[in-house]
């Protein structure tokens, strides 16, 4: 049993004891067959919820349990540990990130209508803000609402939606006042996906994830009335930039577990598997890779855990959360590769865990922010006091 922040309190080994028995239950038998149809099916979503797993920190009159971040961020690092990134990767959009922008930024009615059905798993949530042609460049979004006197009327497309084929509730970024300059003039929509004018395009076939649903959304005149708004009127930047050094840090966690995950399936490896007469393990060069790669997990492991206690004390910032997911999503890549090379050719057969581990790390440099983003925004604190 995988517990990532080292925890001695029984809650946490409690739940996580119980994610173990989740994941040897209901997806180990499955997750092969999932990965080939790449999507895993929505009652998996009904058993998440069942199960207490989904919304944790979520207070309990929304729906959630009142529990804290590191009891919340414990469950989809097990399953990342588990090699199941598809799952955990879903989850941390639908409770790490949708759930809470309705709990920071939504009006009582809008949390009481969503929360206890996202924590349920009755609902499952995504977040729509990459376009076909802005994914970095945010301001650049074509998407656009307008106040037609009674509804907000939606045309626009957005592209690569974690969740996006399940979803039943889609947060929609959207430009609200065209002639804004810069990042103003975007708002934040709650769509349900059952409105008339929202379709959904195909399910994207990616490099790893392969059952995590990654989607084409459209919206074609597409009306939502105007309590649908979340975070008031062209204030979704904003909102956006609030709400994501909870999104980097939760990538992180999961980098993290992933690394802890490879190097132990890789570990075991090495000491079976023999070469000129004895177990690969034994030879120096692999050795010292291996203590390089503890280093690096220990290090990134101590730098979260820190970030978390500043989260939890509100005073996580933008610069250091982007070091965050920087240096795990980097070190997490890079770990992939060696612990994929100790394997020799059998790490690149599928039937390896390693090679999915490997495959699934790759978009963790480039989701919630790339790497070459991390860098801009961490080097603006460095120069933020001089002209
Ligand atoms: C599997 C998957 C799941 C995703 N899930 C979601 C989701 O749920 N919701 C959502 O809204 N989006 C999602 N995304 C989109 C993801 O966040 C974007 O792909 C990402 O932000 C990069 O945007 P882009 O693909 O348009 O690349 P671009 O912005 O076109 O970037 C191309 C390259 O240029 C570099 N670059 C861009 N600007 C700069 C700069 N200023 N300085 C230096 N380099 C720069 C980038 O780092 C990158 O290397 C997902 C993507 C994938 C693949």
């Amino acid at each position: 049993m995988f517990n990532f922040f080292d925890s001695n309190r029984e809650d946490v080994g409690l739940l996580l004891s119980s994610v173990k028995k989740f994941c040897d239950t209901h997806i180990e038998p499955n997750y092969d067959t999932w990965e080939t149809d790449g999507i895993f099916p929505k009652s998996l979503w009904h058993k998440l919820g069942e199960s207490g797993f989904l919304c944790i920190d979520i207070p309990e009159k929304y729906g959630g349990q009142g529990a804290d971040p590191e009891l919340a961020m414990s469950v989809p690092s097990a399953i990342t540990y588990e090699n199941y990134g598809s799952v955990s990767v879903g989850m941390s959009v639908h409770s790490d990130i949708v759930a809470h922008y309705i709990l920071n930024l939504g009006t009582e009615e809008q949390k009481q209508t969503y929360l206890p059905k996202m924590a349920s798993g009755d609902y499952i949530g995504a977040i729509a803000m990459t376009e076909p042609a802005a994914g970095s460049d945010l301001q650049g979004i074509k998407t656009h609402a307008k106040f037609d006197g009674s509804n907000w009327v939606i045309n626009g497309s957005k592209t690569f939606i974690t969740n996006g084929q399940h979803a039943d509730l889609v947060i929609v970024a959207a430009k609200t006042n065209l002639e804004a300059k810069g990042s103003s003039g975007i708002s934040l929509f709650l769509v349900e996906a059952d409105n008339e004018g929202f379709s959904r395009g195909r399910n994207l076939e990616k490099l790893g994830l392969h059952s995590s649903d990654t989607s084409e959304l459209f919206f074609n005149e597409l009306k939502v009335p105007e309590s649908a708004l979340l975070g008031g009127e062209d204030k979704g930047f904003i909102s956006l930039m609030e709400e994501l050094p909870r999104e980097r840090l939760a990538l992180a966690v999961n980098a993290v577990a992933a690394i802890r995950g490879m190097l132990d399936i890789t570990s075991n490896y090495a000491q079976e598997r023999e070469a000129f007469g004895k177990p690969i393990s034994q030879f120096q060069h692999l050795r010292f890779k291996f203590a390089e790669m503890e280093t690096k997990y220990r290090l990134n492991s101590a730098f979260i855990k820190e970030c978390l206690n500043l989260f939890q004390t509100n005073s996580l910032d933008t610069g250091t959360a982007s070091m965050a997911k920087l240096a795990s999503t980097e070190a997490q890549c890079e770990i992939a590769d060696t612990c994929l090379q100790m394997f020799g050719g059998y790490g690149y057969m599928k039937e390896y865990p390693i090679s999915r581990a490997f495959a699934d790390a790759r978009i963790q440099k480039i989701y919630g922010g790339t790497s070459e983003i991390m860098l801009e925004l961490i080097s603006r604190d460095s120069f933020s006091n001089k002209s």
